[in-house]
């Protein structure tokens, strides 16, 4: 099987997104996490390789999708894809704008779109201008990220200065009036000296047209929506479903772990703490005496219950642990104890295994040494279940970001597991 589409995403919760929405097609979708030390020999038509670069120094970022790119030509790939996140999540310095330029220079391409639209979670541009739900995006909550904190809307002002070459837009109008009007202006813009183009997108049907509109380009950069409509455009309904290469687990026996604190986080945690046996982390604990309370709490658990652990908080308790000790020692002492407890969970007999967060899902799957993934159901839009081996056994992870998914995920994940 050649490759179709070789797609590089700046962290795992995008990378599965992404596999999620591709796999939407029928297509087989493969999910590597971190680059493969060996060459390419069972390569599935679309190849998504998961990195953790998105607030990783820019150099670092640049080299580490350079080689995942050397990959997937290694593999045939002749088409990319470059997945962020779909609030544009990034600083004045990168690492979208350096990783797009880098990877345009390795293609040998004048020109790319940006395009991180994702109208069925409420992410949405029009001239220029990020939406999340009906805010702009700098008035979001997007405007406190720890990391990454976005205090401008305009795209084209957020990609100029992680750029050297010229920024410009194909705006709504212009889509609007379907593929040939979006390639007409690329080719405009081009001769302009244009490198980076952002473009608008409201609607899924958008996405559509510019995908058609943008078929010659062999960089494509953007959230993951605007990578759905690929497979049927480059495969032409040419590469069916294989079978999948990971092998599903037999028992429900589950565990839920959460280390993400935002919003739609701590509405999924009330949710399920109404009804399952749950555990509460306090990170102060865990930072004097470790996770053995956790783990001794865990082995007294029926798994077939799928017990939830989160440190979960709300901001204010979360701020407090942070100036107690630190942003970044209160983060990384979470997912550690979040990472063991997957561990201990799976040598219990869990094979279903929830995650919520981003950088804790990066955490639990580094711990759980996984290496590739496949694609199974899509839980809500960008969280689809995924199929993996650890330790030898077949295992099942759902790793959500943030963000994502309704109050009642953690039950629509386990539910959405069992024959219908
Ligand atoms: P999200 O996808 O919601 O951004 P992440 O897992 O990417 O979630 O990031 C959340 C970060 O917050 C992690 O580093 C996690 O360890 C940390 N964290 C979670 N709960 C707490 C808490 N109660 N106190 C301090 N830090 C926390």
């Amino acid at each position: 099987m050649t490759i179709v589409l070789g797609c590089i995403a700046d962290d795992f919760t995008g990378a599965t997104d992404l596999a999620g929405l591709l796999a939407r097609s029928g297509v087989r979708v493969s999910l590597r996490i971190g680059v493969p030390d060996a060459p390419p020999t069972d390569a599935a038509a679309f190849e998504v390789i998961a990195l953790k670069c998105r607030t990783s120094p820019v150099a670092e970022a640049v080299a580490e999708t350079r080689k995942a790119l050397a990959w997937l030509k290694g593999a045939g790939a002749t088409r990319f894809f470059w997945k962020y996140c779909s609030t544009f999540d990034s600083t004045p310095q990168g690492n979208i704008g350096p990783v797009a330029e880098a990877l345009m220079r390795d293609i040998g391409t004048g020109q790319t779109i940006y395009c991180p639209a994702f109208p069925e979670n409420g992410r949405a541009i029009f001239m220029g201008n990020l939406f999340v739900g009906e805010q702009p995006l700098a008035e979001s909550p997007m405007k406190d990220h720890p990391l990454t904190p976005m205090r401008d809307s305009n795209l084209m002002r957020l990609l100029a200065p992680q750029v050297t070459g010229k920024v410009g837009l194909v705006n709504r109008l212009i889509v609007a009036q379907g593929p040939e009007a979006v390639r007409a202006r690329l080719a405009q813009l081009q001769g302009e000296g244009v490198a980076h183009v952002i473009v608008d997108a409201v609607a899924d049907a958008d996405l559509y047209t510019i995908a058609q509109g943008c078929q010659h380009l062999p960089l494509l950069t953007g959230g993951s929506a605007i990578a759905m409509p690929l497979p049927q455009l480059y495969a032409n309904g040419a590469t069916a479903a294989k079978p999948a290469t990971q092998p599903r687990p037999t028992t429900a026996k589950a565990v839920v772990l959460s280390g993400s604190a935002s919003a739609m986080t701590r509405a999924q945690v009330a949710h399920y703490t109404a009804s399952r046996p749950h555990f509460r982390l306090d990170p102060l604990d865990l930072a004097q005496n470790g996770p053995a309370a956790a783990l001794d709490w865990l082995a007294t658990q029926d798994l077939s219950q799928a017990p939830l652990l989160y440190a979960t908080a709300e901001p204010a308790q979360v701020a407090e642990v942070q100036r107690k000790l630190g942003r970044a020692k209160a983060g990384e002492i979470v997912e550690q104890a979040l990472a063991r407890l997957a561990v201990a969970a799976r040598d219990l007999g869990a094979a279903r295994i929830v995650v919520a967060g981003g950088e804790t899902s990066g955490a639990v799957t580094q711990a759980l040494a996984v290496t590739r993934l496949d694609i199974g159901r899509e839980i809500a839009p960008g969280v689809p279940w995924t199929f993996a081996t650890s330790a030898g056994q077949p295992i099942a992870l759902a790793l959500k970001s943030g963000n994502f998914g309704t109050p009642s995920f953690f039950d629509d994940a386990l539910t959405a597991l069992e024959p219908a």
